[in-house]
């Protein structure tokens, strides 16, 4: 006898798969990259190309399902409940077309920046990817995208200069600052919340080499570091962007050598400008006589491993905010919290500067136009169990304690928790952003990791 599953009537309309939690690889797709979240859709639709996921997203309106978007499951903590949920994962959706004459790429929305970056530094291009290869380009830039030219180039989504999607009544669309310019306008910065994207184009930059590197620092010596360059920071030109971290390496194969399994206090720079110049601006630093300096000229290819973020899934408990500034007495706050006296396991607590583009709305910006403050703070501690969870909780807490009275407002792709996402944007914004998902999305068919409603 014939069995029929619950899609068996979707899978059939589909080049792509629908995978069920009676699928042998259910747990493996459903899976996300903070081991923490427990994602439970109805089912994940895997599209192979755009009339996939016009089906599914008219499966799903038709039978009131829900559908969350997702590219990688690198923030996938905030959508919280996923029941009578279709999530739809774009990561079979793997084209890159670059025009290297034009200064435009075009990627499927399943791309990771690792399949982007190292082809662009082969053309003397660099696009404005962050610290993590393996963070997908399309969650990354419907967020934001802060990366290491951020303080040059601004926000990766203002970048962004048109997308494909599937909106709510299934139509496949291509939006740009001419063609739907309000949806254009709310995708970047509204995450998931307006359709499924199937690709993105944007602009990369001319860049054959930049001085950039990283000096490491015993732990101990977390105060006077982290001191020097708060106090440097506010005296860099925009052409330099410049981290901070207390780092506490596992003994794992993707950390480098020689410095896998140790506690360091390290200072990064990615420069765009010579040697000598670069030099000179992280001469500060240099004086306090690192244990190892990795500073040169390089292609921008080496940005992309610099940062020596985790290549692979790991379970974990964050924190984040940014900051006004961070005065001396912030910098000894942080430090009593979460530096080398304090006992605290967290792998990793990074200071990022802000300020430069970053702070400046450009011309036909999305609704990320910019964000706050001049210090941007995320940390994280790994959790593989409830113990090691609190342990980690109590000291995120108390750094977020510590850090409190310079709060100016939060990065939502840093945020790894279910949030009200009103408090990521200024209130026009936010009027916009739900006029927007009301014109385009009024059923709320669509669930981005942080949600917008439509306006009533
Ligand atoms: C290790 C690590 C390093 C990071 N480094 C940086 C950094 O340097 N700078 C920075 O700015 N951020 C950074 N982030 C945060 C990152 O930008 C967010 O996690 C981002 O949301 C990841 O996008 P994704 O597509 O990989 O993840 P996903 O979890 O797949 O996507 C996140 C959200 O984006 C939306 N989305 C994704 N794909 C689609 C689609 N096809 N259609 C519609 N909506 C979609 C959905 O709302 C989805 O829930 C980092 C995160 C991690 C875990």
């Amino acid at each position: 006898m014939l069995t029929v599953t619950p899609y068996d009537d979707l899978s059939a309309q589909l080049t792509g798969r629908v995978v069920t939690p009676s699928d042998p690889d259910w747990d493996a797709v459903r899976g996300a990259f903070n081991m923490r979240a427990d994602l439970r859709p109805s089912a994940v639709v895997l599209p192979r190309e755009v009339e996939d996921v016009v089906a599914a997203v008219n499966y799903a309106r038709s039978r009131g399902l829900r559908v969350a978007p997702q590219a990688t499951g690198h923030n996938a903590l905030p959508l919280g409940s996923l029941d009578d949920t279709l999530l739809v994962d774009v990561r079979e959706l793997q084209d890159v077309a670059i025009d290297a004459a034009a200064q435009r790429v075009r990627v499927g929305a399943g791309v990771k920046w690792e399949l982007v970056a190292p082809r662009l530094s082969e053309l003397g291009l660099a696009a404005l990817h962050g610290s993590s290869p393996d963070v997908g380009v399309a969650g990354y830039s419907l967020g934001g995208g802060m990366g290491w030219l951020a303080r040059k180039y601004g926000l990766q989504t203002n970048s962004v200069t048109a997308i494909e999607l599937v909106t709510a009544d299934g139509e496949p669309r291509r939006v740009d600052a001419t063609h739907e310019p309000d949806l254009f306008w709310a995708l970047r910065g509204g995450n998931g919340n307006y359709g499924v994207v199937t690709a993105l184009e944007f602009t990369v930059y001319p860049l054959e080499e930049l001085y950039a590197g990283v000096m490491f620092f015993p732990f101990e010596r977390a105060s006077e570091v982290l001191h020097t360059w708060a106090e440097l920071t506010p005296t860099l030109p925009d052409e330099m962007m410049s981290w901070a971290s207390l780092l506490q390496f596992p003994d794992a194969p993707f950390v480098p050598e020689p410095v896998r399994g140790g506690s360091f206090a390290v200072v990064y720079g990615a420069y765009l400008g010579s040697e000598s110049d670069g030099r000179g601006l992280v001469r500060p630093v240099r004086d306090l006589g690192p244990a190892m300096d990795t500073f040169a000229m390089v292609p921008p290819a080496a940005l992309g491993p610099m940062a020596m973020d985790p290549p692979d899934p790991l379970p974990f408990e964050s924190t984040t905010a940014m900051l006004t500034d961070l005065p001396s007495g912030g910098v000894d706050d942080l430090v009593a919290a979460v530096g080398p006296e304090s006992g605290s396991p967290l792998a990793l607590v990074e200071l990022r500067q802000l300020g430069g583009a970053l702070a400046h709305r450009s011309p036909g910006a999305g609704a990320r136009a910019t964000l706050p403050g001049t210090i941007s703070l995320l940390a994280l501690g790994v959790a593989p169990d409830e113990p090691s969870a609190a342990t980690a909780r109590g000291y995120l807490d108390a750094l977020d304690r510590a850090v409190r009275p310079y709060h100016a407002g939060d990065y939502p792709n840093f945020v790894e928790r279910q949030s009200d996402a009103s408090a990521f944007f200024d209130a026009d914004t936010w009027a916009r952003l739900r006029e927007v998902k009301a014109l385009y999305d009024p059923s709320d068919v669509f669930k981005g990791n942080h949600h917008i409603p439509p306006a009533d």
